[in-house]
């Protein structure tokens, strides 16, 4: 365990329940790679699990620290990188199968409570100019950074113009996992990708950056 980070035991959660994790978290300040509130979490981590802080701290199941495993036989079996070797390294991105996890103990990160993060949006049809830009830029930038782009179809949402509604969107969506102030200059090149574009970047508390997604997602 290094200074910044923290081992926390978590029981098993699968959909709604991990509302209950994000209290834990709360209660802590301190975080693990999730993705966006109220994602499911066994199924995310035992699957690999990809999240805003996955640049700079790895995938979901990277910071798993340890499992406990029901086997189909009933058995409870622990699993961490002394016990159960071969089995802990299964359910750490592969693990769909191997027997229903119980519980799970996850190296956290310390992060926020303010990053600088939100959503850039551009025009569908500014495709082939500003993917390949921002994925360059993306190469250079530093790990804390975290911007994924989705290619949607704008919904009628009262954040986006009249004339985009029904059209086709690049969503470049994410942050800085860091200082806010480093994260603005970091994120700036990305916002001059092309003249049009809505502009939701700010600083913001990372919670709400989780939820973020959830606009577009509703589970
Ligand atoms: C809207 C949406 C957004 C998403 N965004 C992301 C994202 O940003 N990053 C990302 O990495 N993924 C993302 N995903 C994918 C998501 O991680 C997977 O769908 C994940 O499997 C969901 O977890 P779950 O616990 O609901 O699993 P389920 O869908 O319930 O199950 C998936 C598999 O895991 C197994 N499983 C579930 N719980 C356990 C348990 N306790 N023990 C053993 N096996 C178990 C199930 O048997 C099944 O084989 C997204 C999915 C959706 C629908």
């Amino acid at each position: 365990m290094s200074g910044s980070t923290l081992e926390r035991k978590l029981p098993g959660f699968r959909g709604e329940q991990l509302g209950v994790s994000l209290t834990v978290k709360r209660n802590c300040s301190v975080w693990q790679p999730l993705g966006v509130e109220y994602r499911p979490l066994a199924g995310f981590t035992l699957g690999g699990g990809i999240g805003w802080l996955s640049r700079k701290h790895g995938l979901a199941c990277d910071n798993l620290f340890e499992a406990q495993v029901v086997t189909s036989e009933g058995e409870v079996l622990f699993a961490n990188k002394d016990e159960n070797k071969d089995l802990f390294w299964a359910l750490c991105g592969g693990g769909h199968g191997l027997g229903v996890v119980t519980s799970f103990g996850f190296r956290l990160h310390r992060v926020g409570p303010t990053v600088y993060g939100g959503m850039l949006i551009y025009q569908g049809d500014s495709f082939h100019t500003v993917v390949p830009e921002a994925i360059k830029l993306m190469e250079k930038s530093p790990d804390e950074l975290f911007l994924p782009i989705v290619l949607s179809t704008a919904p009628p949402a009262p954040f986006l113009p009249r004339e985009m509604h029904g059209n086709k969107m690049i969503v470049i969506v994410g942050g800085y996992m860091g200082d806010p102030k480093q994260g603005e200059q970091v994120v700036l090149p990305f916002k001059h990708l092309d003249k049009f574009k809505v502009d939701m970047m700010a600083p913001i508390p990372y919670l709400s950056l989780q939820s973020l997604p959830n606009e577009f997602n509703p589970l």
